[in-house]
């Protein structure tokens, strides 16, 4: 079973009902301190840690004066504008106390089903981490309309761990967990302490309904586990109201994990390699042996490119006598590939009139 401790890249996610109180409409301060403290603590240890924060359109319907009832998407989006800014200058201030930067990152559904802008999102993710930044995401409800909405946030952390290539996502939900039947209303449904396997009967045991506050039920959370697992991150499920929830799941607090199917580099790979080609570049024999011991391609080391490929397509990688060496996601398209080729990298910014994006393909994007 998964442990906390072992997390190299961990995506918490925190759910509405747990940051905002239910009647007052307020943020619940204490738990939002206590939380962080649980994150900085994780962040000594090497961890890098994303969190994906709901709660926007819960601050926001009560700054603007809102109705209890159900809102209209228009209402939604007017409280998400509101409350979003409340909710990031909140984690900004409880980060702070620890000396760590906070850094907001709002996704529509666009950016992880296009390639282009989930290269982007991928790309801007690892370069905060790198600067030692925490994320803290949610979905830019302002702008997303009902067909490009996500609406819950269990399904968008499990796309924003994937995109990030975390290797573990803890949902801090109000349930401790994944039940053979909704507990509320059978006494003797069972929680599992471990889904090996999300198979049909599994799925059948996942009901519709969400709490008051959150969008997602059983139901999001399942399909969330189905998308973290399949790319090598395990997830768990567990009850985060109570003050320093990470820590309470890594001393034993009741949870389900689900667990990774593979490592997501190992996963990652083999979504790559699996993708059709829409084009090829042939590399020198310096590059191909680069490649081969795990480094990016620089565009000096490209001989040739052909095919019809844009940003983030796949392309097939050969040395010049046509041996196949892999494949990898480019990350500039036919044109700009053409004329960077074979070019020094410190000339690219000269040669495209825009700063370079680092190498053709990333070693991280790329199946050898
Ligand atoms: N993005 C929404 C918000 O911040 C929450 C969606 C959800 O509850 O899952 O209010």
């Amino acid at each position: 079973m998964a442990t906390v401790a072992n997390a190299k890249r961990l995506v918490i996610k925190i759910g509405s009902a747990l940051l905002v109180d239910r009647h007052s409409g307020q943020l619940r301060a204490d738990w939002l301190r206590a939380l962080v403290e649980d994150v900085a603590r994780i962040r000594t240890r090497g961890t890098d840690v994303i969190l994906v924060s709901s709660g926007s359109i819960a601050l926001g319907r009560r700054l603007l004066g809102l109705p209890a009832e159900e809102l209209s998407l228009e209402q939604s989006q007017a409280a998400a504008a509101v409350g979003q800014i409340q909710l990031a200058r909140a984690y900004a201030e409880a980060l702070a106390t620890h000396g760590i930067t906070a850094a907001q990152v709002l996704v529509t559904l666009e950016d992880s089903a296009d390639r282009r802008r989930y290269l982007n999102s991928r790309a801007t993710l690892e370069q905060l981490l790198r600067l030692g930044a925490v994320p803290i995401v949610n979905e830019n409800d302002t702008v997303a309309t009902d067909e490009i909405r996500y609406g819950d946030n269990d399904r968008m952390a499990a796309q924003v761990a994937v995109t990030a290539g975390a290797d573990q996502l803890i949902l801090l939900s109000d349930v401790d967990g994944f039940y053979t039947a909704n507990p509320a209303h059978d006494p003797s449904a069972k929680r599992f302490d471990v889904i090996d396997a999300i198979t049909p009967e599994i799925e059948a045991m996942a009901g519709e309904a969400g709490s008051g506050l959150s969008k997602g039920g059983m139901k999001t959370k399942l399909m969330a586990a189905r998308t973290a697992t399949a790319a090598g991150c395990d997830m768990a499920i567990t009850e985060g109201s109570g003050l320093h929830p990470v820590r309470a799941l890594e001393e034993g607090a009741p949870a389900t994990w689900f667990t990774a199917q593979g490592d997501p580099q190992q996963k990652r790979k083999q979504w790559i390699a699996a993708m059709k080609p829409k084009g090829r570049f042939v590399v020198d024999a310096g590059a191909a042996s680069a490649l081969g011991r795990g480094s990016s391609l620089l565009p000096a080391g490209v001989v040739s490119v052909s095919g019809r490929f844009g940003r983030g397509d796949a392309v097939e990688l050969a040395d010049e006598t046509g041996r196949a060496l892999g494949q990898g996601l480019t990350r500039y398209d036919m044109a700009d590939a053409t004329r960077i080729l074979g070019r020094r990298s410190a000339e690219i910014k000269e040669l495209l009139g825009y700063p370079a994006r680092g190498p053709l393909i990333h070693r991280d994007d790329m199946a050898i």
